[in-house]
């Protein structure tokens, strides 16, 4: 057996002994940095299903996949859990500047745009350099134009950048109160490459045709209209398919002392449909059905129940909603929830619920990951991934697994959002850090609603 092949003296001196199994998980995580699953779990699933988004046939697809991976990989007690939303498709698309300079442009619709009339809109264009700019516009300013808005993203290891940028992306109904025909926003992406980023938009209220431009186009207008008067022809046309049938799908690595409290995490298996959806979000399908498998495999099992989900609809919304509604009676059983949405670069630091942090049952923990370069953060997490916000929210503690960001929005919601960005050591790293913390977490005792003295 593997289990007692592997020896690790060095390691295991090092971490002091507390009533958790330190031993096992330290075996776990360095398991897990030689171990494919991973990697062979989301080959399969970029492969053979690709872009997922809601509503499509490649959807359906991932269902299949889904049930496949899951009973191949062990679990048990595997479930839908169907639910129903009206979903947007993508149509045909095209930008183009018609006067001064003709040009074409790379755009991509964002989800639940309106689709232009058949024979597009044609207007000229207002560049502004920040969404703040088009908030302190006057209402009826821009009438009968197509706005620009061309804010660059920062570029953060912890993501935090997106966070402050994507206020832009949903501003076409602001765009449309003071006038606007249409909405163009550079996309939210911290590459200089031409190739747009997609994702959902639609504030409240009015809702115009709206489109990502590639970084260099939405400069290339800033440098046009800097000149004067630029015409931008927009062709959008996209359909609302009516009350599509939609899943979260679960299986378990059940508790060997404590079956019904329950570990929740995951990652979601829709994706967008412009690449195979390779770091959003099969690496976090990947990583965490990797990492409870590698659990699953050992001889006993920590005394709670891991529970993988592949949430149905996160770019969309719907999932966490539905997620919640469907476990309102559980609710005080579900001890934690967690998810893998940040891509497959490595992990960097880690928050656990303050009673964890201040137990002395993870006191080792740092140590034990520590080989990984993982952080222990002292301080309790805020945001575990949107597909737990309504667990969170009811009051289900969670733990979050902060992924390096650096590059992540260089594809994100992208073409390029493939196989070929993944890093097979990376990703395994983030299946060590995920086994070793969860396998313990799962093994513990301690109540992690519970307020630290
Ligand atoms: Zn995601
Ligand atoms: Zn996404």
């Amino acid at each position: 057996m593997f289990w007692k092949a592997v020896l690790l003296s060095a390691v295991v001196a090092a971490v002091p002994s507390y009533s958790a199994d330190f031993k096992t998980a330290a075996d776990l995580r360095d398991h897990a940095l030689t171990d494919n699953t991973a990697w062979t779990t989301l080959e399969s699933l970029t492969t053979e299903v690709g872009g997922r988004p809601i509503g499509s046939p490649a959807y359906d697809r991932a269902k299949e996949w889904a049930l496949n991976t899951l009973t191949k990989l062990g679990f048990t007690d595997i479930k839908v859990e169907t639910f129903e939303k009206d979903t947007w498709q993508r149509g045909a698309e095209s930008a183009e500047v018609v006067a001064p300079y003709p040009h074409p442009l790379t755009i991509i619709g964002l989800g639940n745009s309106q689709p232009t009339p058949r024979k597009g809109i044609e207007a000229d264009i207002v560049v502004l350099k920040s969404y703040a700019e088009l908030l302190a516009a006057p209402l009826g300013a821009f009438k009968g134009k197509i706005v620009v808005v061309n804010q660059p993203m920062t570029r953060t290891q912890d993501g935090s950048g997106y966070g402050a940028a994507v206020p832009a992306r949903n501003g076409n109904a602001e765009a449309a109160k003071r006038g606007a025909v249409a909405y163009l926003v550079r996309s939210i992406s911290t590459s200089e490459n031409r190739t747009p980023h997609t994702g959902a938009t639609g504030g409240p209220g009015l809702h115009i045709p709206t489109a990502a431009l590639g970084v260099p186009d939405a400069d290339l207008l800033e440098h046009m209209a800097a000149r004067g008067p630029v015409c931008v022809k927009l062709n959008l046309a996209s359909a609302i398919k009516p009350k599509s049938t939609l899943w979260n799908i679960s299986g378990e690595i059940k508790g060997s002392e404590k079956p019904d409290e329950v570990l929740v995490i995951g990652g979601h298996l829709d994706s967008w449909d412009p690449g195979t959806g390779a770091i959003d979000d099969g690496a976090g399908v990947s990583i965490t059905a990797a990492a409870a498998h590698l659990i699953g495999q050992l001889p006993k099992h920590p005394k709670r129940t891991i529970r993988v989900v592949f949430w149905g609809s996160e770019e969309n919304g719907g999932s966490s909603e539905a997620y919640l509604a469907a476990h309102k009676s559980e609710l005080d059983k579900i001890v934690l929830a967690g998810e893998s949405d940040l891509g497959a670069d490595n992990i960097f630091k880690l928050e656990l619920p303050p009673a964890a942090s201040a137990s002395p049952d993870f006191a080792g923990l740092p140590t034990l990951l520590a080989p990984l370069k993982v952080i222990v953060a002292p301080t309790a997490p805020t945001h575990a991934g949107s597909d737990v916000e309504g667990l969170q929210g009811a009051g289900v503690p969670v733990v979050a697994f902060h992924n390096d960001a650096t590059r992540y929005f260089d594809y994100h919601h992208t073409a390029d959002d493939t196989l070929a960005i993944v890093d097979p050591a990376q990703l395994n790293q983030n299946v060590a850090v995920w086994a070793s913390t969860l396998y313990l977490l799962a093994d513990s005792d301690i109540d992690f609603r519970a307020k630290p003295k």
